[in-house]
């Protein structure tokens, strides 16, 4: 069976086509710059010799023409991987927001696509690009079944206690203010991988997960269900992150509007936009603020202290809510790829019985990389994430 996995952005859209028979990726893509001059398509071919790389610099004024462009290529003479796009079985579709109703990856029909539309306020930038992909592959892979895998869904085993806010009760019960958290996919897919790792069914494994990327979050899972996470009603709290500040004083916001004159528009974009590393140091790439600490910058220094500090607190702080934790992973861009965060995040936690290796932490992690002492209670591993593949076993799972 083949399995095509959409990632759809507002400008763009991400794509990958499984083989679910020999468990191999066929191809996967890029339509960048959808309804923007200068669109175009980059398409990834596995084969034997390694990966063909096609360029193809062409209108996309919408995500139709975006996906059609896509669904081209997997059939054009010369770079075909599939037939017909009939034999596409599946779209899994990744939506950021599932709220409280889907705690599941589900077959898609009409009223699922209603309510997505009705969490659209919960995930203004994301939802409305999630429901376009899903409409417009639903007419292109009319065939083809569609499954919405939700970055919430995995988050919604967490207990009152860490999903409610301590707010008049109106607030959650008539608007859903609430922890939602986000990523969840990337933390279950991990959380298998971990558990996989260490000889442990998933139902009887215990773990923090730390997906450091762009934007970046912790969960606190266990015996395999989250039951709390660094970010909340929206992706902005928990983690210092590339461009978001992370946990704030709320009361910030009012300063800033009542003293400073900010617009609400401006709060947003400066909390989400300009802060976490972008604010303190000046980039919000990892690798050049460690290389502006490398000649010296202060400002980069404090910025990866501050943002290794807030990864060991909520270790600390998911511990205490844990009980025994059987592996600590890292895992997306910054947890899979810098030694320097890993190793600062876990020094001085010798006491909670978290031990890094330090010769194991510089290698390059390219499966499950442990990197703990061997005199560490708690396992530390490196662990590549596959938000896709996550979403093309789901899709094939809600299949039946
Ligand atoms: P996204 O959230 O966009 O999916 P990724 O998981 O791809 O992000 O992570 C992107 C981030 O990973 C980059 O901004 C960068 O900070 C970090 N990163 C990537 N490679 C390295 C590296 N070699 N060393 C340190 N950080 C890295």
């Amino acid at each position: 069976m083949k399995i095509l996995v959409i990632n759809s952005g507002s400008s763009s859209i991400k794509y990958k086509l499984f083989d679910t028979e020999t468990h191999e990726l066929m191809c996967a893509g890029l339509v960048e710059r959808i309804g923007l001059a200068g669109s175009r398509v980059k398409h990834e071919i596995q084969d034997d010799g390694g990966v063909q790389t096609i360029v193809r610099e062409t209108p996309a004024p919408n995500h139709e023409t975006g996906l059609r462009l896509v669904a081209s290529l997997l059939v054009e003479p010369g770079i075909a991987v599939i037939e017909d796009p009939a034999e596409i079985a599946a779209v899994g579709h990744r939506v950021v927001h599932g709220g409280e109703r889907f705690s599941q990856t589900v077959v898609i029909d009409d009223e699922v696509i209603d309510v997505i539309r009705q969490l659209i306020p919960y995930a203004p930038l994301h939802n409305p690009a999630n429901l376009e992909g899903i409409l417009v592959a639903r007419r292109i892979f009319a065939q083809a079944a569609q499954v919405a895998v939700f970055d919430t869904a995995f988050h919604q085993t967490m207990p009152a206690r860490a999903y409610r806010y301590a707010l008049p009760n109106d607030l959650y019960e008539k608007h859903g203010v609430r922890v939602y958290g986000f990523h969840g996919t990337s933390h279950l897919y991990v959380s298998k991988e971990a558990a996989a790792w260490l000889g442990k069914p998933l139902a009887e494994t215990t773990l923090i997960t730390a997906h450091l990327g762009n934007g970046a979050s912790m969960a606190a899972v266990k015996n395999g269900r989250s039951v709390d996470t660094t970010m909340g009603f929206t992706p902005l709290p928990g983690l210092m992150m590339g461009t978001r500040s992370g946990d704030l004083d709320p009361a910030i916001i009012f300063y800033l509007a009542n003293n400073l004159g900010m617009s609400l528009a401006e709060i947003d974009k400066l909390l989400n936009k300009q802060s976490g590393l972008l604010g303190v140091a000046g980039n919000s790439d990892v690798r050049d603020v460690v290389e502006k600490m490398e000649a010296g910058d202060e400002n980069a220094r404090l910025a990866l202290e501050m943002y290794a500090y807030r990864i060991k607190k909520y270790i600390g702080a998911y511990m205490a809510a844990l009980g025994p934790v059987d592996a600590l992973v890292f895992t997306a861009g910054v947890g899979e790829n810098s030694p320097l965060v890993r190793q600062m995040s876990c020094s001085g936690l010798a006491h909670l019985g978290v031990v890094l290796d330090e010769k194991k932490n510089n290698a390059r992690a390219k499966d499950v990389m442990p990197i703990h002492a061997e005199n560490s209670r708690v396992k530390i591993l490196v662990i590549p994430t596959n938000e896709e593949l996550e979403i093309a076993r789901q899709t094939l799972d809600a299949l039946g």
